[in-house]
């Protein structure tokens, strides 16, 4: 199977030659052609799946079917991080470098000027998280009565981080008549819900099973005394050679108080979490992934979405709170079709609390 048997364009399947995709992902097989057909699609699926280019090379497929006659946008993409919906913009202009789609990515966090005059001068595909977008609208900065085409990407992480609100007054300014698309790694009773009110008769697409891990993904356990847990991981990265691992804590100042042990240990360290500033926590990825920094340690909602190529090696510091976290925290290793380890250091109380969750 190739990009252009789904359907796509040349100038797309031209953009995907570019970044080295050969197939397209079992995510993308089948809902690029559900969102070229124009119905409404709910896919359950994880980061590293390739979901990003499942939805993005489509729509763009859709907008350049009729070019834009007003400011826009048309295609609103809604994500639940800074980092995330940077990621997907990114992926956005990758995908449209040889179309004349313009696109933009507004977040919260930074001035919100600059991105009222980006606004302004119209644009195709706007990127954004929730609270932002409702700030500008508040402030008359964009207008939605041209959206055709509306994304909720990682649907699930924005109910758990309170968007649902800014949500629905979003989905209440939309047009009516429109293309939804929802993808969230699981379908909890709460986003069927939402599914049910925003989704008109859509197409299933799932790939891993419902709350499970890629199979690509190794997983082991490190039983170990919470008070050994630092000297071990300092121990397992300087004996296994790990260059770069994504290093999970289930508090803000837990991964302070990691990343600064690990310095002490001589091995570079950086932490990201919410709060850290913008400037921090794109500075921190960046030297992560030009390998300055050898780990990053972070919280579960600053992960969330990361998108680290070929990242070998995730551990899991401490346990999360909830599965789910654990199946998004090692969804960070491996990408579409390569497989990584994910390693938990678990004390016995941890052991404890899991068993009594399973049960
Ligand atoms: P995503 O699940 O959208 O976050 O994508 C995960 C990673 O897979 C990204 O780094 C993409 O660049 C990469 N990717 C997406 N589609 C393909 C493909 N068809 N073949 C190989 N890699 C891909």
């Amino acid at each position: 199977m190739s990009f252009s048997s789904l359907g796509l364009s040349e100038q797309l399947v031209r953009a995907t030659a570019d970044q080295g995709y050969e197939t397209p992902s079992p995510i993308q097989a089948k809902a690029i052609p559900a969102v070229l057909s124009g119905r409404d699609v709910m896919a359950a699926a994880q980061t590293g799946t390739g979901k990003t280019a499942g939805f993005t090379l489509p729509l763009l497929q859709r907008l350049a079917e009729n070019p834009r006659t007003g400011k826009g946008p048309r295609v609103l993409i809604l994500a639940p991080t800074r980092e995330l919906a940077a990621q997907v913009h990114d992926s956005v202009a990758l995908y449209s470098r040889y179309m004349p789609t313009k696109s933009a990515v507004v977040f919260g966090g930074v001035k919100i000027n600059p991105q009222m005059m980006k606004l302004r001068k119209g644009l195709d595909v706007l990127v954004a998280t929730p609270g932002r977008l409702m700030d500008l609208y508040q402030q008359n900065a964009v207008r939605f009565n041209e959206v055709e085409i509306l994304v909720l990407d990682e649907a699930d992480r924005m109910l758990d981080m309170g968007f649902i609100r800014d949500i629905r007054k979003i989905l209440a300014l939309l047009p009516a008549k429109r293309q939804n698309l929802l993808f969230s790694a699981t379908f909890s009773n709460e986003i069927r819900g939402l599914a049910e009110g925003l989704l008109d008769n859509p197409v299933q697409v799932e790939v891993a099973a419902r709350n499970t891990a890629a199979e690509s993904i190794k997983q082991s356990v490190y039983p170990v005394d919470q008070s050994q847990k630092t000297a071990l991981l300092s121990k397992l990265v300087r004996d296994n050679g790990w260059e770069q691992v994504l290093v999970f804590t289930r508090t803000k100042h837990g991964a302070n108080r990691l990343t600064q042990k690990l310095e002490r240990d001589g091995i570079t360290a950086a932490a990201i979490h919410g709060n850290k500033s913008q400037g921090a926590r794109t500075r921190a990825l960046a030297d992560f992934k030009q390998g300055e920094v050898r780990v990053l340690v972070a919280t579960d909602i600053a992960a969330r979405g990361l998108d680290i190529k070929q990242l070998p090696q995730v551990v899991n510091f401490e346990l999360p709170n909830v599965p789910e976290d654990y199946v998004h925290r090692i969804g960070r290793t491996g990408r579409a079709g390569e497989s990584g380890h994910a390693l938990s250091l678990v004390s016995a109380d941890e052991a404890r609390c899991w068993r009594a969750l399973k049960g």
